[in-house]
C-alpha cells in the first residue's frame, strides 16, 4: 500500500486524506496543533458553558464540490440550505428589506425582477447586470474599477455587490481582483439552487469536524496531533519528514495543505454576544449596510435555538476597528437599532479576530516545486474562486487525485 503523508489537518487535509484512504492508501496526517480543524473550527466559552465557532460560515448552492463531497461522507443533513436565495439586509435608513427572487421564475428574470421592487432601486438596473454577467473584467482590475466601467448604478454596488464582495472575497471592492469576483457572481448567478445559502446546524467542530475525523480514522488514517512539520527531504518514492522534535516519518508522497504564510493574508473580526433577554435577529443571516457588522448571524437560531443565553455574533471583513468595548457597544447599538429596541446589554461576549482568515486572490509567481512534493495550500489565484471552504474541498479532492496521477505514472 502507497504511504502518503498530508500536512495540515483543516478541511482541505482531511478531504485529502479521507479521500486517499477511501482508495486504499496509507494516510499520516499531521496537524501542527492540538485539534484538527484548522481554520474551520470551535471553542469552548467556560463562562457560558458553550461551544462557538472562530467565526460564523456561510455557504452557498454554487459550492458544488462541497456539497457532493459532504453528501458523499453523509453529512448532508449538517447543513441547512434555503429552499431559493433570501438575502435579507438591512440599514439605519430604509430599515429591513430583502433581496427574494422568485423562485417560481428562471433566476435571470426573477433576480433583476426582485432588485428594482427594492427601496431605491429600479429595472434601469437590468442592463448593468447584465453587463457584469457577460463582460469579463481586464487582467489584474479591482472591483471596484470593473464596476464603474461596467457603469453600474450605485445603488446596485452598494446593496448587492459590496456586500458579496466583502462576504466571498473578504475584501473590498477597492482592492478585491475583479475577474474572480465576477466568477463567482457567474457561478452564484447561475440558478436558484447555487444561489441560496447554507449554514452548519450546529458548531463546525461537531457539524464537521468530529464527524469527518472519525471517518478519517474509521478508514485507517493516522493523526497525528501538535506534530509540526519543519522539514521536507527525499525524492518522489523517498520522502522524509521532520518534525521539531527531530522526529521523523517516511513516505513515498507528501501533500501539504498548509497555507503558504508568506502570501498576502487579510483578518476577519468575529463578535460573540450572549444575551439573557430573548433577543433574536428576524432572520438567521441579515447583510449590515454601513455598519460596523458587515453580516448579522442569530446563531442560537441557526443552530437549533436550544434553551439558555441567546447567542448572536456579528462579523467584519477586517481586523477589529477599535479597542473591544467600544467595538462590542458599537455592535449592541445596530443589533438595538435593527430591532428598535434600546442597545442590548450582552450577559457575556468574545471578540475572536483570525488574523490570517483568507489568502487574498493574487496573481503568484515562482513557486518551486519539490518533486515529491504536491503542493495544496491554500492560493488563490485570479479568475479562479476566491478562499472558501468550496477551494478547500477542492483542493483536497483535486491534491488526492494527483497523488493517483503520479503514483500510477
Ligand atoms: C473567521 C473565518 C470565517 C470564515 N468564513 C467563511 C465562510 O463564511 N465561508 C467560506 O466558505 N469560508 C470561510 N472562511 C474560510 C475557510 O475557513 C477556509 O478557507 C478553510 O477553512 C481553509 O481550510 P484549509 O484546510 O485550506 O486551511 P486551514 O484550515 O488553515 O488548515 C491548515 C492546517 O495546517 C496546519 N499546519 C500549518 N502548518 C503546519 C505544519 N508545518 N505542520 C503541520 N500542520 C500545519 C494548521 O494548524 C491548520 O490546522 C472563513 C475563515 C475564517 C478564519
Amino acid at each position: 500500500m502507497p504511504r502518503i503523508a498530508v500536512i495540515g489537518g483543516g478541511l482541505a487535509g482531511l478531504c485529502c486524506a479521507i479521500e486517499l484512504a477511501r482508495r486504499c492508501m496509507d494516510v499520516d496526517l499531521f496537524e501542527a496543533a492540538p485539534e484538527l480543524g484548522g481554520r474551520t473550527r470551535s471553542m469552548f466559552d467556560p463562562v457560558t458553558g458553550t461551544w462557538f465557532d472562530n467565526g460564523p460560515h456561510l455557504l452557498i448552492g454554487a459550492y458544488r464540490a462541497t456539497r457532493n463531497w459532504l453528501d458523499a461522507c453523509g453529512l448532508a443533513s449538517h447543513i441547512h440550505w434555503q429552499s431559493a436565495l433570501r438575502l435579507p439586509l438591512w440599514d439605519a435608513r430604509r430599515g429591513h428589506f430583502e433581496l427574494a427572487p422568485r423562485p417560481s421564475l428562471p433566476l435571470w428574470i426573477s433576480l433583476p425582477a426582485a432588485l428594482a421592487r427594492l427601496q431605491g432601486h429600479d429595472w434601469r438596473e437590468l442592463p448593468a447586470l447584465a453587463r457584469l454577467l457577460i463582460h469579463r473584467p481586464r487582467p489584474g482590475e479591482a472591483v471596484d474599477s470593473w464596476l464603474k466601467r461596467m457603469r453600474t448604478p450605485d445603488a446596485l454596488a452598494r446593496d448587492l455587490l459590496t456586500p458579496l464582495c466583502l462576504g466571498a472575497m473578504n475584501e473590498p471592492p477597492a482592492t478585491a481582483d475583479a475577474s474572480s469576483f465576477a466568477n463567482v457572481l457567474r457561478l452564484s448567478f447561475a440558478s436558484h439552487n447555487h444561489a441560496r445559502l447554507g449554514w452548519f446546524r450546529a458548531p463546525l467542530t461537531q457539524a464537521l469536524i468530529k464527524p469527518l475525523a472519525s471517518l478519517a480514522h474509521n478508514l485507517g488514517v493516522r493523526v497525528h496531533l501538535r506534530t509540526r512539520i519543519t522539514h521536507i527531504e527525499g525524492q518522489l518514492g523517498h520522502m522524509t519528514l521532520v518534525d521539531r522534535h527531530g522526529r521523523q516519518w517516511r513516505a513515498e508522497l507528501v501533500v501539504r495543505t498548509n497555507p503558504d504564510t508568506s502570501g498576502e493574508s487579510r483578518p476577519i473580526t468575529s463578535i460573540h454576544l450572549w444575551f439573557e433577554q430573548d433577543i433574536r435577529l428576524p432572520e438567521p443571516v441579515i447583510g449590515g449596510l454601513d455598519t460596523t457588522g458587515h453580516w448579522f448571524f442569530d446563531t442560537s437560531r441557526q443552530t437549533g435555538g436550544r434553551e439558555g443565553l441567546v447567542h448572536l455574533a456579528a462579523v467584519i471583513s477586517a481586523s477589529a476597528p477599535e479597542q473591544k468595548e467600544i467595538l462590542v457597544q458599537r455592535i449592541c447599538n445596530e443589533i438595538g437599532a435593527m430591532l428598535d429596541i434600546p442597545s442590548p446589554t450582552p450577559a457575556h461576549c468574545r471578540v475572536i479576530c483570525e488574523r490570517r482568515a483568507t489568502q487574498l486572490v493574487r496573481s503568484r509567481h515562482g513557486t518551486t516545486c519539490h518533486s515529491g512534493v504536491i503542493p495544496a495550500g491554500e492560493a488563490p489565484v485570479p479568475g479562479g474562486i476566491p478562499a472558501t471552504i468550496e477551494l478547500a474541498v477542492q483542493r483536497g479532492i483535486g491534491a488526492a487525485r494527483r497523488v493517483r496521477m503520479l503514483l500510477h505514472a
